[in-house]
């Protein structure tokens, strides 16, 4: 009995250790201009759980390629890109494949436009060109500037955990392709945007977070996108490191 006591007490010791360590991401920008200052206002307002590195294409692109990847727990992008070799691919199927956590965030979403796999590695696709899909002629749109009225989806996931429907002055996509086994976790009514706004996206060994919102200091100062995105790291390194 005593064992089983010790042995389980360890558990608990190595389990509040496991969940204390310090999150180490990296921020991977390029691309697409937006305000430096309050962006990075957002991730030092994460805690001190959370701490980050950050990059520019296309050098994010080559440490992705390089075992130097391996030292962060998550990749955040927030990159608009599509200059990629044909080993970088590679390089980002074989670093979910292996369960590594990404989280992409608002115009990643327009990345890689000649890149295939990239839709199914988001979950969804924002249609730069006139793109015939299935039958049916595809070009999203955006519209900055409003105010967007945000459903939580899905409330009792992690990422949405204890937020409460709110409204956000950013920027909304339209009509945008979203791939067909995604787990939503936030709609809209905006007539601008389409409906879900905010998905999970299994691909590979990892459960990719995609988070539609955060074009501007408006967005990014939101108490309510905060914590979205503070979770959302939490759970997706939390929910990898488990594997
Ligand atoms: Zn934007």
């Amino acid at each position: 009995m005593k064992a089983i006591r010790i042995a389980i007490l360890l558990c608990i010791i190595s389990m509040t250790c496991f969940a204390q360590q310090k999150i180490q991401i990296l921020v991977i920008t390029g691309g697409h201009g937006f305000k430096q200052e309050p962006f990075y206002h957002l991730f030092d307002s994460l805690g001190r759980g959370i701490s980050y590195d950050k990059l520019e294409q296309p050098a994010a692109n080559e440490l992705i390629a390089s075992p130097a990847v391996d030292k962060y727990d998550a990749l955040v992008f927030y990159d608009m890109y599509n200059s990629i070799t044909p080993a970088q691919k590679q390089a980002y199927v074989q670093l979910l494949k292996k369960g590594k956590a990404m989280i992409f965030l608002h115009h990643s979403l327009v990345s890689y436009q000649d890149w295939d796999e990239f839709q199914r590695i988001i979950g969804g696709k924002y249609y730069e060109k006139a793109t015939l899909v299935k039958g049916d002629t595809i070009k999203s749109s955006y519209q900055h500037d409003v105010i967007i009225p945000v459903k939580i989806a899905d409330p009792k996931h992690p990422v949405t955990r204890g937020l409460k429907d709110f409204k956000i002055y950013d920027e909304v996509y339209g009509n945008f392709g979203i791939q067909p086994n995604i787990r939503p976790l936030l709609s809209t009514t905006h007539p601008g945007s389409s409906h879900c706004i905010a998905w999970i996206n299994s691909y590979e060994q990892t459960d990719v977070l995609f988070i539609q919102l955060g074009h501007g200091p408006e967005a990014f100062g939101n108490p309510n996108y905060r914590k979205l995105l503070r979770q959302g790291i939490e759970w997706s390194v939390l929910r990898h490191r488990k594997k």
